[in-house]
C-alpha cells in the first residue's frame, strides 16, 4: 500500500504507480498514428490536472493476479470488490437507502459491479464519467444435471456460453468455478463462491488417425456431442457430481439447490516471444479492460469534476439482456440515485446526463498475420500499437466524431497512440456494450479497448504495453471535463 501525491491509498497489488515517467515508446512509432481517418476537430485544450503514468510491466504483472483471482464473473467482481474496499470504497447495499455523505462506494450484484466516487471536488451537477466493460468470457458452463457416462467413462455435460472458439478448450487441463445457492436447514438461501484449481475436467480431441478427413476438411466440432469433458475413467467408483461438489462445500447434498459453474483453462498467464513482447492469458477479453478501468478509478485525481463511475456487466457475450447485463436497469438507477442523494431534481439529474461521456472498454481485433485479407486493408491494427478507436457506420459500436476527439485530445496530451479499426463490408461487425449503453442512457460513447488475437480463444494473445497505456487513458478520461455533447 503506498499513498499517492493526492493522499490517496492505492490497492495492495494495484500495479507500481509512477508518476512524471513515460513509457518506453512502441517497436513501431512510424505505424501508429493518432487515429488516422476522418479529420476530427481537435476541442479546445484543457490542461491534464495531473496524468498517471504506469510501469508497464508492473502493470502486467497486477492484471496476471487480477486474471488468475478471476476464473468466473462473480470471481471477477468479488475481486474488484475487494480491492475496491481496501482502497476505502464503501460497500453500498441495494435494497438499504442510498448514501447522502460524499465518498467513494461500490455496488456488487452477482458477476456485475458499479463503483463511483463524490468526494473531492466531483459534482454530479458536472456529468459523469463513465467508463464500462464486461467480466464475463466464452466457455462451457455445467448443465443443471451434468452426470453422464459415455464408453466407459464418466463426463459432466456442459452448455456453450457465448461464441467461444471451441477448438481452444481441446486438450486442456480445466479447473471448476462461479457460485452455489444452498437452501440451509432452517430454509434459508445463501450463495457462495466456488473455485477448484486442481486439473478436474478435459475434452479429449479425437485422434487424427481416427478422422483422416481433417486434413481435408478441417475440424469440424458437434457442440452437442464433442464438447463434453470427461471427469474419470472409473465411473463405478466415484460419486454423482453433486455429492461430489456438496463434499467440497461441507453441505449435505440435498441442500445444493442450484449453480452457475463454468470450466476454466489452468494454464497462468505468460509473456512471450523472443523479446518478451507479447503476454497470452485466458480472458483477456475482457477482463483486461476491467482492470484497466479499476486501476484508472482507484488513481483518479479527486479534483475533476465529474463524478467517476466503473461499470463492470455480466453477459456481455451473450447479449446483456439480463439483471447484471449492460441492457438492464442497473446502471440508469445507480446514476439516477446518486443524482438524487446529491440533492439534484429530476430535471437536474437529466441535464447531468447531457454534460456525460461513456467509454465502453472492450477488445479489439488485431491484424492477423495468417489471415491479413480478413481485416479491412487500410485500417490494419497492431499489437502494442495503442488503444484502438472502433467505428461502424451501422453503430455497432457507439463511437462517433465528438467522443472520439476527446479520446483523441487526451491521447495526444498523455503522448499514448492510438489506433483504429473498422469491419470490412464484406464481413459482420462485432459488438459491445457500448451502443447499448448509449442507448439506454443517450450519453455520448466510444468503444475503444486494446488490440488482441485470438478473441475468444480459451487463450488470447496481447501486447506488453498496451494494458498499461490503455489505464493511463481511461484515468485521464476520469480526470478531466467532457468535452464531447
Ligand atoms: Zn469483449
Amino acid at each position: 500500500m503506498t499513498r499517492s501525491r493526492w493522499g490517496r491509498r492505492w490497492p495492495r497489488s494495484g500495479g507500481q504507480i509512477v508518476h512524471s515517467k513515460r513509457l518506453t515508446p512502441s517497436a513501431r512509432p512510424t505505424e501508429c498514428k493518432p487515429v488516422a481517418g476522418p479529420a476530427i476537430e481537435a476541442p479546445d485544450r484543457v490542461a491534464l490536472v495531473d496524468s498517471l503514468d504506469l510501469d508497464p510491466s508492473a502493470h502486467l504483472d497486477d492484471l496476471s493476479a487480477f486474471i488468475q483471482a478471476s476464473p468466473s464473473p462473480f470471481h471477477a467482481a468479488a475481486e474488484a470488490a475487494a480491492r475496491l474496499a481496501e482502497a476505502g470504497f464503501t460497500m453500498v447495499e441495494e435494497s438499504a437507502p442510498w448514501p447522502t455523505a460524499d465518498g467513494r462506494y461500490f455496488l456488487r450484484r452477482g458477476g456485475a459491479l458499479v463503483a463511483w466516487s463524490t468526494d473531492g471536488a466531483a459534482d454530479c451537477r458536472n456529468g459523469f464519467t463513465i467508463v464500462g466493460a464486461h467480466t464475463d468470457s466464452p466457455n462451457l458452463r455445467l448443465r443443471p444435471r451434468p452426470d453422464h457416462q459415455s464408453a466407459g467413462m464418466a463426463q459432466l455435460g456442459v452448455e456453450i456460453y457465448g461464441g467461444a472458439l471451441l477448438n481452444s478448450w481441446l486438450d486442456r487441463d480445466l479447473g471448476l468455478s462461479g457460485r452455489v445457492s444452498v437452501v440451509d436447514s432452517d430454509g434459508s438461501v445463501s450463495t457462495r463462491l466456488f473455485r477448484y484449481d486442481q486439473p478436474l475436467l478435459r475434452v479429449p480431441q479425437l485422434a487424427i488417425h481416427l478422422d483422416r478427413s481433417i486434413t481435408i476438411d478441417g475440424l469440424r466440432l458437434d457442440p452437442q456431442r464433442h464438447l463434453q469433458p470427461v471427469w474419470s475413467s472409473s465411473p463405478q467408483k466415484i460419486s454423482t457430481f453433486r455429492v461430489w461438489l456438496a463434499e467440497q462445500l461441507g453441505v449435505r447434498s440435498e441442500s445444493l439447490a442450484g449453480w452457475d459453474l463454468m470450466t476454466h483453462d489452468l494454464t497462468p498467464p505468460a509473456r512471450l516471444g523472443v523479446d518478451l513482447s507479447m503476454f497470452a492469458s485466458a480472458r483477456l477479453d475482457n477482463l483486461l479492460s476491467c482492470h484497466a478501468g479499476l486501476t484508472a478509478l482507484l488513481a483518479r485525481n479527486s479534483d475533476s469534476p465529474q463524478v467517476p463511475v466503473l461499470c463492470l456487466f455480466d453477459h456481455e457475450e451473450v447479449g446483456s439482456q439480463s439483471s447484471t447485463g449492460a441492457a438492464s436497469q442497473l446502471l440508469p438507477t445507480i446514476l439516477e440515485r446518486i443524482a438524487t442523494a446529491s440533492g439534484l431534481s429530476r430535471d437536474e439529474w437529466f441535464a447531468s446526463l447531457a454534460s456525460s461521456m461513456c467509454i465502453s472498454a472492450d477488445g479489439a481485433h488485431a491484424t492477423h498475420p495468417n489471415f491479413p485479407e480478413r481485416h479491412e486493408p487500410d485500417h490494419l491494427v497492431f499489437l502494442d500499437g495503442g488503444p484502438v478507436l472502433k467505428w461502424n457506420a451501422d453503430a455497432r459500436y457507439g463511437t462517433d466524431a465528438p467522443g472520439a476527439a476527446h479520446v483523441v485530445s487526451l491521447a495526444q496530451r498523455l503522448n499514448i497512440p492510438l489506433q483504429t479499426f473498422v469491419s470490412r463490408n464484406d464481413m459482420p461487425c462485432g459488438s459491445t456494450i457500448g451502443p447499448v449503453t448509449a442507448a439506454r442512457l443517450g450519453v455520448t460513447t466510444v468503444d475503444i479497448g486494446v488490440a488482441q488475437l485470438s478473441m475468444h480463444s480459451a487463450r488470447e494473445l496481447t501486447g506488453v504495453l498496451d494494458p498499461s497505456r490503455f489505464a493511463m487513458l481511461l484515468n485521464a478520461f476520469y480526470s478531466t471535463p467532457v468535452q464531447a455533447n
